[in-house]
């Protein structure tokens, strides 16, 4: 069976720079479920996937563009704290997130707060991986199609996949 739409597909997986640094990876055994068309991994990605078969295996060069966006330096800003209600104040701390404006864009962006220091929160809304080609090389474990509970859900069930409690 092919990767189409609505299917649900495991990969197995390994993600670098360009660089060669190693990004990220899945565990032996564990390969990541998903499904497929649902924006679920990255366009780049799954668009490089569309077509393929259990047992291929796919290397792909992912510029940052179909990957984790462009680096934009306008979306690291310093905030003074006085600029965040009172409340939010007490949980700016390293690794939290807000969403806001972008500064001249007017989009919504994901920041994630850096470091707090003399009276200002240093912020970042890039991804950590913008900017970055990434290198993908991929094995394809497994495709089926989804059933109807994943497609209502929009994600996929069992082992790797989404679970209810
Ligand atoms: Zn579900």
């Amino acid at each position: 069976m092919q990767i189409a739409a609505n299917r649900v597909v495991s990969i197995h997986y390994q993600v670098a720079t360009a660089e060669g640094e190693s990004v990220d990876a899945s565990q032996p055994g564990e390969p990541l479920v998903y499904l497929h068309g649902q924006g679920q991994i990255i366009g780049g990605l799954e668009r490089a996937l569309l077509g393929k078969a259990a047992g291929d295996k796919v290397a792909v060069e992912v510029a940052p563009k179909d990957g984790y966006g462009e680096y934009d330096p306008e979306l690291d800003v310093a905030v003074p704290l006085d600029a965040f209600p009172k409340d939010l104040r007490a949980k700016l701390v390293p690794g939290a997130q807000f969403h806001a404006e972008h500064p001249t864009k007017g989009t919504e962006a994901v920041f994630t707060v850096h470091k707090v220091e003399g009276g200002s929160a240093y912020c970042s809304g890039n991804h950590p991986l913008a900017g970055k080609t990434l290198q993908f090389k991929v094995e394809i474990a497994d495709v089926r199609d989804a059933t109807k509970d994943e497609l209502s859900h929009g994600h996929a069930h069992g082992p790797g996949g989404h679970h209810h409690h």
